[in-house]
């Protein structure tokens, strides 16, 4: 049975950087790339955010690049999801596919997080045109327009105090009679004059054209209905690690996220260990999870030296 010496899953920003430096450290890294290839960033239009693009780069361009470097120092880069992973012994055990075996010496998980969303055709269909599920990636298209905020926890407060920063009005669209955040957060939101919550409202459609958002019709729970014109429709319901697979086998936190020491990349089993938003539910940027992902490189390549 083939055995890897260095197994990455993930094809973010994570994974990638966790490549290009174990590649260029000769551990000969496979990466799995997993059902969205490149991850997050291809869902977004344009990055402006991450240092080394002063005009902006297209987030499915900057995957693209990641992966050429990542190739460059030869990595070798595999299309396939890891169905299995039995992390109770080293040469760890791995399905992918269903049907293919294989042994990796150590391996660094980087399968991501996704974002909520509300299951809405027209949340899809204006996904990337006004429909976002991060305020900080694309608030900036929105300067000095109105916006809304769907949910009522902290990412919401945080996204809506940060949207207000830029856009002329921000709604909050929240189910509840009251927000789920924590005080300090909830002063914020409600001592920042060009934010509107809504209590008790919840979606029913988002509207739009061929320009995009448009507007959004919110129901009450009284069953009143009410139209509002917007340009941008920020979902902050709340993300999902993608851990699954290492449920029962990793140290998880009660939301599911992989837990690591410190400020390390190590997980609760040796030799693995892990970065980006698997494992970061707070920052969940594009260079925290580079950063992360260059972590789990240089703790793997003490971990693989030391044996
Ligand atoms: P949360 O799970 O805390 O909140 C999700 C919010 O979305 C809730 O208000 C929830 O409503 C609402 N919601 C969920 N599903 C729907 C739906 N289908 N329709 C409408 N509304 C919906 O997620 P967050 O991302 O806010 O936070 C995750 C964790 O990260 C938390 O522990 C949080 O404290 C932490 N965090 C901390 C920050 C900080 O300290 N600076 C910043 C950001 C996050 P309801 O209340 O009705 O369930």
């Amino acid at each position: 049975m083939e055995t890897i010496k260095v197994l990455i899953i993930g094809s973010g920003p994570a994974g990638y950087t966790a490549a290009i430096y174990t590649a260029r450290a000769n551990l000969s890294p496979v990466l799995y790339e997993g059902i969205e290839p490149g991850g997050q960033l291809t869902t977004t239009t344009t990055v402006e955010n991450f240092p080394g693009y002063p005009d902006g780069v297209d987030g499915p361009q900057m995957m693209a690049d990641m992966r050429r470097q990542a190739e460059r120092f030869g990595t070798e880069i595999r299309t396939g999801t890891l169905t299995r992973v039995d992390l109770s012994s080293r040469p760890f055990h791995i399905v992918v596919d269903g049907e293919k075996e294989l042994q990796a010496e150590s391996i660094i998980i980087a399968t991501g997080a996704s974002a909520k969303y509300l299951g809405l055709p027209s949340e899809t269909q204006f996904r990337g045109q006004g429909v976002s599920a991060c305020a900080t990636c694309d608030g900036f298209f929105y300067r000095k327009r109105d916006v809304a905020v769907v949910g009522g926890g902290d990412t919401a407060c945080e996204e809506a105090t940060y949207l207000a920063s830029l856009c002329k009005h921000v709604y909050m669209i929240v189910r509840k009679p009251y927000l789920r955040a924590s005080k300090a957060m909830q002063e914020r939101v409600f001592n920042t004059p060009n934010i509107e919550v809504l209590f008790e409202h919840t979606t029913g459609e988002i509207l739009g054209d061929g320009s995009g958002v448009t507007g959004a019709l919110l129901r009450k729970t009284d069953g009143s209905e009410r139209r509002i014109e917007i340009a941008g429709f920020f979902l902050a319901i709340g993300h999902h690690p993608n851990t699954e697979l290492f449920a029962d086998q990793l140290e998880l936190d009660a939301e599911g996220y992989i837990k690591v020491e410190g400020g390390s990349s190590r997980t609760s089993v040796e030799g693995v260990f892990a970065a980006g938003d698997v494992r970061d539910p707070h920052y969940r940027q594009a260079i925290t999870a580079a950063g992360s992902g260059c972590v789990a490189a240089l703790d793997c390549e003490r971990f693989l030296l030391a044996r």
